[in-house]
């Protein structure tokens, strides 16, 4: 495994690289989410490179950037151990020289959900995949379905601009209790961390509810918010049930859905989110 720590480097090395490339774009402090899509990119690809690197620009202000956990030694003891072959860990100012002056803004999808607590974060996002996209040229890249309005805004911007990298999308990995695994847990004091559960049992039960039946969109959303504001120490964010593609949200379920839900524990933001409804 070569870990590269510079942008000029990777630049010289990367058109001797002729075989097929899987990229995962991870911000490090790995857990065993992250681990599923080197795995599968592993799996899928000759050459995997994961990209570690917490990137200012999709934090807003009042956020955790300078407080994000970081442990680049074990992220580097785990990916050798998947047998990962690049580690790309540039610094913010080899990412963002002086000068650079280019956003990627994916206009409407970034908007809704995440997007009301925290804009700008999106075309963070956006812009930071664009770039690691065109430096690494990936035959595909990996991320998390947990993310899921990340997913759609990058698989629209790859889209948008002509990128020839297929996106793969991998399954949310849990925690026994369901808590879909994140590096933010970190944050959570134990009384956080056994209240942070509700979050996939309210969603749970939105799929439960569609299982038995019920079709309203308000009694579905209407379900997710009680079960989340039962919970003392959860501040509701949202709870929504929309398009998964369009994330417009759905008066009635008669296709596919997706239901997401956020809320604070503590100073901890959390999302998560399940599919339901027939594809
Ligand atoms: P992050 O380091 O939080 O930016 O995440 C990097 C990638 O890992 C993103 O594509 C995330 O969606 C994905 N990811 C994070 N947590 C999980 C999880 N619990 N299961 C699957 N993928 C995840």
């Amino acid at each position: 495994m070569k870990v590269v720590e510079s942008i000029a480097q990777w630049k010289a090395l990367r058109p001797r690289l002729t075989r097929s490339l899987g990229l995962v774009p991870t911000m490090g402090y790995l857990h065993e989410g992250h681990l599923s899509l080197v795995r599968r990119a592993r799996a899928e690809n000759e050459v995997v490179v994961v990209w570690i690197f917490v990137n200012p620009k999709q934090f807003g202000k009042g956020e955790d950037f300078q407080t994000y956990p970081r442990d680049a030694e074990a992220d580097l003891r785990a990916l050798e151990a998947l047998d990962t072959d690049y580690v790309l860990s540039p610094g913010v100012d080899d990412v963002y020289p002086p000068g650079f002056q280019t956003t990627v803004s994916v206009a409407v999808l970034s908007k809704p959900l995440e997007g009301v607590s925290r804009p700008g974060h999106f075309d963070g996002v956006a812009t930071v995949v664009a770039k690691m996209t065109c430096l690494t040229q990936p035959a595909r890249a990996y991320f998390g379905q947990k993310d899921a309005q990340q997913t759609v805004v990058v698989r629209r911007m790859v889209e948008d601009l002509g990128m020839l990298t297929e996106i793969v999308v991998c399954p949310t990995i849990r925690e026994p209790d369901g808590l879909a695994m994140s590096s933010r847990n970190a944050y959570l004091s134990p009384e956080e961390r056994r209240a942070a559960a509700v979050l996939y049992r309210a969603l749970q039960n939105a799929g439960r509810q569609y299982q038995a039946g019920e079709r309203q969109g308000d009694a579905l959303r209407g379900q997710m918010r009680a079960a989340i504001g039962a919970e003392p120490l959860a501040t509701l964010e949202y709870a929504a049930l929309v398009h998964p593609e369009t994330l417009v949200e759905l008066t009635s379920v008669d296709g596919p859905a997706l239901a997401l839900v956020a809320a604070q524990f503590g100073s901890t933001h959390l999302i998560d989110n399940l599919l339901i409804g027939e594809k």
